[in-house]
C-alpha cells in the first residue's frame, strides 16, 4: 500500500511540475510540441492546439482554450475525473479497476468524434475549430 501511494504521489508530483511549466510558458505558446501531422501535411489534427487549451485553462481563459482545443477543453473534466479515479484505484486495489467499466462503445464514439473533429476542423467552413494563432 505504502509502495502504491509514493508511486502515485510521485506521478501526481510529475504531473503538478508539468503544469507548473506550462504555466509558466509564454503568451499563446503552449508545451513546445511540435505536431507531426502539421509539419507534414499542413493540415490540423484533433490534438493541435491541446498542450495552448491547457495553458489557457489553467488561467482560467476557458474561451481562448475553446478557440484552441474545442475537443480537448470539453474532453478535459472527462479525462481528469478519469484519471483521478484511476489513481484512486490504483492505490485502492492495487489495479485498474476503472477502464474496464467503461463501456467499448462509449470509447468508440469518443474515437469517432475526435476523428471527425481532426477532418472537419480542416474544412474551411468550420475554420473556426481550427486553432488561432495570436
Ligand atoms: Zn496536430
Amino acid at each position: 500500500m505504502k509502495k502504491r501511494i509514493a508511486i502515485s504521489l510521485a506521478a501526481a508530483v510529475i504531473a503538478a511540475a508539468a503544469l507548473i511549466y506550462l504555466y509558466f510558458t509564454g503568451e499563446g505558446k503552449g508545451a513546445g510540441i511540435p505536431c507531426l501531422v502539421y509539419q507534414f501535411t499542413g493540415l490540423y489534427c484533433s490534438g493541435c492546439g491541446a498542450s495552448r487549451a491547457l495553458r489557457s485553462v489553467l488561467h482560467l481563459d476557458f474561451y481562448q482554450a475553446l478557440r484552441y482545443n474545442a475537443f480537448f477543453t470539453l474532453m478535459l473534466p472527462l479525462m481528469g475525473g478519469y484519471f483521478c479515479a484511476l489513481i484512486y484505484s490504483y492505490i485502492r486495489f492495487g489495479k485498474d479497476m476503472i477502464s474496464k467499466k467503461i463501456p467499448m462503445k462509449f470509447v468508440w464514439i469518443l474515437i469517432a468524434i475526435a476523428v471527425i473533429f481532426g477532418v472537419i476542423r480542416n474544412i474551411p467552413f468550420f475554420s473556426f475549430l481550427a486553432p488561432v494563432t495570436l
